[in-house]
C-alpha cells in the first residue's frame, strides 16, 4: 500500500462527507466502548494489571536485543528458521524466496498488520501466487479491492448490503443475504481455500524468547487452518512483539481481549514452538519467522517515543477518538489508523512523509486514558507536532499565528484587548454563518461544523464578578 499519509487533511475532508460512513463509525464505536467499559468495569484490579502489563512490556523492550537472540537460538533448537529484514522490501523477498524454494503456489493468510505494510499481497501476486485472506473481515476487503480501515475491525467501514453485493459478483450468492448467509458462504470458499493452500502466512501478537514461541489470538479459527494445514508456516513479525519469558504473557493477553474486544478471552489463543514434530499428526512441515524492522530500531533509539512499541495493537485509542470517529481508518493515509497511527507512522515512513498526522488529534486525552498499555500517546503526538516544525513542515500562516500567539500570551495587556475587540466580531461571524465564506482553517473548519456564539461577558469577567460575590 503506497503510503498517502501527508494527505491527511485532503482524505479527511472527503470523509466527512460520506454520512455513511459516519453512521457506520458511530455504530461500531458504541459497541466497542459498551464491550470495553462493561468488560473493564468488572475487573477491580484492571489499573493494576495495566501496571503490571505496562511494566512487563517495558522490560521487554528495554532488552529487546538480547530477547530476539535468544528467540532465535531456541526456535531454530526446535527445527524454525528465523530471518531478519531491514525493511518492507527487504522482508517481501525474503517470503518470496522462501515460498519459491518450497515449490508454493498457493497461499492463504491471516489477518496481520505488518504483512500490510510491507504491501507483500500485491507483491506475491505479482509474483504469480494466488493469496487469499482468511480473516472475513479481511476477505471482504480483499474482494472489494481495498485495504483494512481499523486494526482488528478491517471492514468496518461497510455495510451489509455491501458485503452482500460484493459476495454476489465474486461468488455468486443471493444479492438479498443475511449475515448467517454471508457467513456461511465465506466460510464454504475459505475452508476449500485451506485445504488446497501450500503455504499459510501469519502474523503474530507476542513471541516469547524463553521457549522460541510464536502467540496467536483470534476468534474466528482461520489462524489455525492458515498455521496447520499448509506445508510451510511463514510468520512475518515486527521486532517489538517479542516477550522474555511466559510469565509476561498472561497480563499482556488479558489486556488485549478485554481492550480489543470486551472479551475475557479471546477464542482461539495458539502458541506454536515448531514445525511439526515426529509424532504429529497436523502441523507444517517447515515454520519461518521473518522479524522486520522498518524504522522501528529508528524508533526504539528515541528515548521519548520508545514506548509506542509496547501497543499490542488493541485498538482501543481508536475505538474512543473522536478524530477517528469521524473521518475513519482511510482518512490516515496508510496502514495503522487513530492516535497510535499518528504517532508510528512518522517514524516508519519519515516525518515528512506524514507531518500532517500529528495534527490529528484534538489532544482530549481519551486515547492515554484507554490504552491499556499506558501509553502517553498525546505527549508523544505533541512530541512529532515539534519535530515535524523542526523538519520544515509549517508554512508561513501557521508561523505567523505561532508568533502572533506567543506574543500575546505573553503580554497580558494585549490578551485582555485583543479579547474585548474579537468577542463582537466573533458573535457577528458566528451568528452570520461567516466562516463560510472566511478562507483557509476557518473554512474547512466550519464545513461540517457550525461555530458556537460565546457567552456575552466572557469568562475572565464572569471569573472576577463570582470571585467579588465570594464564589457563590
Ligand atoms: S496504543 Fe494502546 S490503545 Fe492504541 S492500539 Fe496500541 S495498545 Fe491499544
Amino acid at each position: 500500500m503506497r503510503p498517502r499519509s501527508d494527505q491527511f487533511h485532503e482524505l479527511s475532508s472527503e470523509a466527512l462527507e460520506d454520512s455513511f460512513l459516519r453512521e457506520a463509525l458511530k455504530r461500531a464505536s458504541s459497541s466497542f466502548h459498551a464491550a470495553k467499559t462493561d468488560a473493564v468495569d468488572s475487573m477491580p484490579d484492571w489499573e493494576e494489571l495495566r501496571q503490571r502489563g505496562h511494566d512487563r512490556k517495558n522490560r521487554a523492550i528495554e532488552n529487546l536485543p538480547e530477547a530476539l537472540e535468544v528467540f532465535e537460538k531456541n526456535l531454530r533448537s526446535r527445527g524454525g528458521e528465523v530471518h531478519y529484514c531491514e525493511d518492507g522490501a527487504a522482508a517481501r523477498d525474503q517470503v518470496l524466496s522462501i515460498i519459491r524454494s518450497s515449490g508454493g503456489r498457493s497461499v492463504t493468510k491471516s489477518k496481520s498488520m505488518v504483512t500490510e505494510e510491507i504491501a507483500l499481497n500485491d507483491h506475491l501476486e505479482a509474483a504469480g501466487l494466488s493469496v487469499l485472506e482468511g480473516d472475513l473481515g479481511e476477505y471482504i476487503i480483499q474482494l472489494a479491492g481495498e485495504h483494512p480501515s481499523h486494526i482488528i475491525a478491517p471492514a468496518i467501514h461497510k455495510s451489509r448490503e455491501e458485503v452482500a453485493e460484493l459476495f454476489h459478483d465474486h461468488l455468486g450468492s443471493d444479492p438479498d443475504a443475511d449475515i448467517p448467509e454471508l457467513t456461511r458462504v465465506a466460510r464454504e470458499t475459505l475452508r476449500e481455500a485451506f485445504l488446497g493452500a501450500d503455504i499459510g502466512i501469519s502474523g503474530a501478537n507476542f513471541v516469547i524468547a524463553e521457549t522460541g514461541t510464536i502467540v496467536l489470538v483470534e476468534n474466528e479459527g482461520n489462524i489455525r487452518m492458515s498455521t496447520t494445514v499448509p506445508r510451510v508456516h511463514i510468520a512475518v513479525v515486527g521486532i517489538e512483539k517479542v516477550l522474555p519469558r511466559r510469565s509476561d504473557l498472561a497480563a499482556l493477553l488479558r489486556l488485549l481481549c478485554r481492550s480489543a474486544t470486551g472479551q475475557r478471552v479471546t477464542s482461539y489463543i495458539s502458541f506454536i514452538s515448531s514445525p511439526r514434530t515426529g509424532g504429529e499428526g497436523d502441523g507444517p512441515e517447515k515454520l519461518h519467522v521473518v522479524f522486520l524492522d522498518a524504522g522501528r530500531s529508528r524508533l526504539w533509539a528515541d528515548p521519548t517515543q520508545r514506548e509506542a512499541l509496547n501497543c499490542i495493537r488493541c485498538g482501543a485509542c481508536l475505538n474512543f477518538c473522536p478524530v477517528y470517529g469521524s473521518v475513519g481508518g482511510h482518512s490516515y493515509g496508510w496502514v495503522y489508523p487513530g492516535p497510535i497511527g499518528s504517532v508510528i507512522t512518522p517514524h516508519y515512513v519519515g516525518i515528512e512523509k506524514a507531518s500532517q498526522l500529528p495534527q490529528a488529534s484534538s489532544l482530549c486525552g481519551r486515547c492515554g486514558e484507554v490504552c491499556p498499555m499506558k501509553i502517553p500517546l498525546p505527549d508523544m503526538l505533541l512530541g512529532l507536532r515539534a519535530k515535524a516544525v523542526e523538519a520544515g513542515s509549517a508554512g508561513f500562516s501557521e508561523k505567523l499565528s505561532m508568533r502572533v500567539f506567543s506574543l500575546l500570551a505573553r503580554s497580558p495587556r494585549l490578551w485582555r484587548l485583543l479579547l474585548a475587540l474579537g468577542r463582537p466580531f466573533y458573535r457577528l461571524v458566528a451568528r452570520a454563518g461567516l466562516a463560510s465564506i472566511l478562507g483557509g482553517a476557518a473554512r474547512r473548519w466550519s464545513r461540517s461544523r457550525s461555530l458556537p456564539l460565546p457567552g456575552r461577558s466572557g469568562f475572565r469577567r464572569w471569573w472576577r464578578e463570582d470571585s467579588e460575590r465570594g464564589g457563590e
